[in-house]
């Protein structure tokens, strides 16, 4: 079986083109009139002055952005150290090495052995989830974006580094009950802080070994196809990476790394089969971004990746959404069957069975019992599931 073939991936190199990071939705919100408005600069400025823009609605409130916005205070400063040398580090370029290697390398016996002390370390560090692929440059950026100038600018990755350390750290389930909120939200900006921590404290790690590490956020690569190829789990009809352990509530950090590394096996666990049954994500998305129906190539704009078979989402129209509710949004992850608290051992099992022909039934359970419901803002506040 081919790589892509284990991962899932329906790649057709004949129409297959990499991807510039000014196409980023993000990116072309700040360059692109078709998607640029005087509501999505307010959109951001709500990350910047929760006093100005809250509402008094349930979740909009000033305590709910003032939360969201502390979440997301760690990467803000990582992003904004080198602002003035147009580098947004951890979003739209790699972090900076602050302290160098050491002179030796160390031995390594076994990329075995490494690859397992590395995980272990990683975990220490705050990562949930640890995967290891080998590095593949259909995923790497052609171009980084550069804030200052609105235009390309050159991805200088390093030759050489063979490896991609894939991490996820999970986003808090309470939290994603309660979108849409700006709350919500705090979910996301926590998982980056966490993430930062553990990239820049692994890449460390590694240096102090004698070897090289990138750490990476959002820059650089594109991070779902490492770390499904890395193993943490299977592409979602939602575009997000669905993994055993936390469904899709995980925020993903990479290195890139010459440190001798045995790599793991694309996770298959029934999500594809499962995805084809369930249409949750696509029903509930307010905005009509996510697609019905097969995988297939169709591209919505030039924010979707070309040349590769699978289920896309309109960027747009979801950026369109956030724009317009003054928050981001996760209600595809909040509706998704795999949203759910895997400690518990009748999810975990009830996981197990989606995985097999009992799926449709499960999906016909997870709708009766009401998983994937909304919760107020105010639950969480009063103390939500641990109450
Ligand atoms: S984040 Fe919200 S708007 Fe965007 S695809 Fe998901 S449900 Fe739709
Ligand atoms: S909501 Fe359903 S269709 Fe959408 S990603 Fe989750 S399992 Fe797949």
């Amino acid at each position: 079986m081919s790589r892509d073939d284990d991962a899932g991936f329906d790649v057709d190199a004949s129409k297959f083109k990499r991807f510039s990071q000014r196409d980023d939705i993000y990116c072309r919100s700040f360059w692109d009139p078709t998607v640029h408005s005087a509501k999505s600069d307010v959109f951001y400025e709500t990350y910047r002055k929760p006093l100005k823009h809250f509402r008094g609605v349930d979740g909009f409130t000033q305590n709910d952005y003032s939360v969201r916005n502390a979440s997301w205070y760690v990467s803000d400063i990582f992003a904004e150290r080198f602002a003035q040398d147009d580098r947004r580090e951890g979003f739209l370029d790699e972090f900076s090495v602050f302290r160098g290697a050491a002179e030796d390398q160390r031995d390594v016996p076994s990329a075995f052995a490494m690859s397992n002390e590395i995980k272990r370390v990683a975990k220490a560090f705050g990562a949930d989830l640890v995967g290891v692929t080998a590095f593949d440059p259909r995923w790497v950026y052609t171009h980084k974006y550069s804030a200052e100038t609105k235009e390309e600018k050159p991805n200088e990755l390093p030759e050489g580094l063979h490896n991609v350390i894939v991490i996820a750290t999970s986003m808090d389930h309470d939290l994603i009950q309660t979108v849409p909120s700006a709350l919500s939200g705090t979910a996301t900006g926590l998982g980056y802080a966490r993430d930062t921590v553990t990239v820049l404290s692994l890449g460390q790690y590694i240096r102090n070994l004698g070897f090289r590490a990138v750490e990476s956020l959002n820059d650089t690569a594109l991070a779902v196809p490492y770390a499904i190829q890395a193993g943490l789990g299977e592409y979602g009809r939602h575009g997000i990476i669905i993994t055993k352990e936390f469904g899709p509530r995980v925020r993903l950090g990479k290195i890139f790394t010459d440190l001798p590394l045995d790599h793991d096996r694309p996770r298959r666990f029934g999500v594809k089969e499962f995805c084809d049954q369930c249409n949750r994500c696509a029903d509930a998305c307010p905005a009509k971004a996510i697609p019905h129906g097969e995988p297939s190539d169709q591209v919505y704009n030039r924010s979707n990746l070309v040349g590769v078979k699978k289920w896309s989402v309109d960027a747009e129209k979801c950026f369109g959404f956030w724009v317009g509710q003054n928050s981001d949004c996760s209600i595809c992850i909040r509706v998704c069957p795999y949203n759910k608290d895997f400690s518990k051992w009748w999810n975990r099992l009830g996981q197990w069975l989606a995985g097999t022909w009992m799926r449709k039934l499960m999906l016909r359970l997870d709708v009766a019992l009401g998983f994937g419901a909304r919760r107020a803002a105010s639950w969480w506040w009063a103390g939500g599931s641990k109450n």
